[in-house]
């Protein structure tokens, strides 16, 4: 890759391609050309920015202006202005606001906001992820040559387990344990699947890593399938993110171009290749055994376990599942060592989290800072404080599957360990931040609602628990329950706990047991006094038949 003066991005987030981007990268070209500048400067499509209020934005390095929302008739003026003029194009920028994502870190690094450490983002907004190249130039593929040429299989499931890089899905499993699993897993075919089938509402940090920095991904895929002894590997990702989709296969045609992928990768005996699985919008196929009934073109339900993927699992072979967010943590850890990542989050939770954040807070948007922040200082920091000065009143942690957690664990480190010590889970990663404008039961009802629409009905706990949970709550927001129904939904969120066969049913029973362990007089308060508190629920008297 050439130096250049100045490099210029545009973003490609799927907001800004339905505004126009692409006409204004291809406007762009056109003006560089036009004014001899296409040598000097560089020009690229990066994914999501991080700022969705004025796109599609242009950002010009190394002075980190922001333009938005830029047209493509607007692209002449910016060009001649700034990149031939050397002036700012004023009229251009984009409105002054509270930064979040890529653009805060790039100007955190100017002094204007608090940085944060970005290990798994830290290319995203940066490179094209189209170039190989750029991805190269920024240490790209340095971490396959070094375990492909430097490491047996075994010393890079050692190096993995040393990390104590723990499954960022959810449970928090250990990595290297579940790589040694399916290594040690009698059979000589074996497979790898990467879960991109991001489907919790609010979570789109998957969807940046694979927009923005694919080929950290295909490396990532294919040191795992080194490690456990794999020939292919499959990404099963979202249908709706075609953007991501078209990427990927762009990196993977890219490294069998290199030689990354295809026969006797760097010279050895490994061969490899990675195919992409587009999913069709079924929320339970990210359940990691629907997702491989799924691949084997069945219909997506999940399967009973034991026996595990790792031992059972794509076309009954041993097979290794991790999510994005896992698989972008390995090339950085291989790549300058255990030692090193350790030095990042918590001695139980190394390594750095990606966080969506949303609702009533002044600046939401996606971070990644270490494991162990707390609640509190996500909400200061990075939200900017409550919007409107109101008072926090609970955050839902990770998707509908999560928890609700109230105000009084707000300091409690957001690691794996502390969470599962106050009994909540960190979930998916979507921070959901509520003021005290929102209802517990409205909130509860939302989620129920979203389990009994994704629930895919093969066992009854789930299927009808989830409809009956929906129909209680609805009672109580509708003014019309009696307390004996909190028995009822106790009852219910234990059962869908115990009898569900796969995690859907058993964590949709997680936001009614959190709202009546810690909002109680709330609830009570809706049946009681007819009332609800926070103003939200109809209480029309409505009657939901059970
Ligand atoms: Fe399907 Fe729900 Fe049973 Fe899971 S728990 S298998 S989603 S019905």
């Amino acid at each position: 890759m050439k130096a250049v003066r100045s490099m210029v991005l545009v973003s490609s987030d799927p907001q800004s391609m339905n505004q126009g981007a692409q006409l204004v990268f291809d406007r762009l070209q056109q003006e560089l050309k036009a004014f001899g500048l296409e040598s000097e400067i560089s020009l690229s499509m990066v994914g999501d920015v991080g700022r969705h209020d004025a796109v599609p934005m242009v950002i010009v390095y190394p002075e980190a202006v922001i333009y938005g929302p830029v047209k493509p008739d607007d692209v002449h003026f910016l060009v001649e202005e700034h990149l031939y003029k050397g002036r700012l194009a004023t009229s251009l920028q984009a409105p002054a606001k509270e930064l979040t994502g890529r653009i805060a870190w790039l100007s955190a690094r100017r002094g204007t906001l608090p940085a944060e450490q970005r290990v798994l983002l830290r290319r995203v907004g940066v490179i094209d992820p189209n170039s190989i190249e750029e991805y190269i130039v920024h240490d790209g593929y340095a971490a396959l040559g070094k375990a492909l040429t430097e490491m047996t299989p075994e010393q890079v499931i050692a190096e993995i387990e040393k990390s104590g890089l723990r499954g960022r899905g959810g449970a928090g499993f250990p990595t290297g344990t579940k790589w040694k699993f399916v290594s040690k897993a009698a059979g000589a075919r074996k497979y790898v699947i990467m879960n991109a089938d991001e489907s919790e509402p609010g979570t789109f940090k998957d969807r940046l890593l694979l927009e923005g920095d694919p080929h950290s991904l295909i490396e990532a895929l294919i040191i795992a399938g080194y490690a456990v002894g794999a020939q292919e590997a499959y990404i099963y990702v979202r249908g709706e993110y075609m953007l991501a989709q078209e990427r990927l296969r762009t990196a993977i045609q890219q490294a069998h171009e290199m030689g990354f992928l295809g026969e006797n990768i760097f010279g050895t005996n490994f061969s490899y290749d990675i195919h992409i699985h587009s999913g069709a919008g079924a929320y339970i196929c990210g359940e990691e055994t629907a997702l491989i009934e799924s691949i084997e073109g069945k219909r997506g339900e999940p399967r009973p376990r034991p026996p595990y993927p790792t031992t059972n699992g794509l076309w009954n072979k041993p097979t290794l599942v991790n999510n994005v967010e896992t698989l972008a943590n390995i090339p950085p850890i291989l790549h300058n060592g255990a030692a090193w990542y350790r030095t990042l989050g918590t001695p139980s939770s190394p390594g750095t989290k990606v966080y969506t954040i949303l609702g009533n807070v002044n600046a939401t948007g996606l971070i990644e800072v270490p494991m162990g922040i707390t609640l509190r200082e996500v909400i200061a920091i990075y939200g900017k404080g409550m919007r409107n000065g109101a008072t926090f009143k609970m955050a839902q942690t990770g998707g509908s599957s999560g928890s609700i957690i109230p105000a009084s664990l707000q300091d409690t480190p957001m690691d794996f360990d502390s969470f599962n010590k106050a009994g909540v889970s960190l979930g998916s990663g979507a921070l959901l931040i509520c003021d005290d404008n929102n209802c517990v039961v409205d909130l509860a009802k939302v989620l129920l609602n979203f389990f009994r629409e994704e629930s895919c009905g093969k066992c009854n706990p789930c299927r009808i628990g989830n409809q009956r949970g929906f129909q209680i709550l609805s009672n109580i927001a509708e003014g019309v329950a009696v307390l004996k129904d909190l028995d009822d939904l106790e009852l219910l969120a234990e059962n869908l706990y115990q009898l569900s066969n796969c995690g859907l049913g058993q964590t949709a029973g997680a936001p009614i047991k959190d709202v009546l362990k810690y909002f109680r007089a709330e609830v009570e308060a809706h049946i009681r006094l007819k009332v609800c508190p926070s103003g939200v629920c109809p209480m029309s008297g409505k009657k939901y038949h059970i």
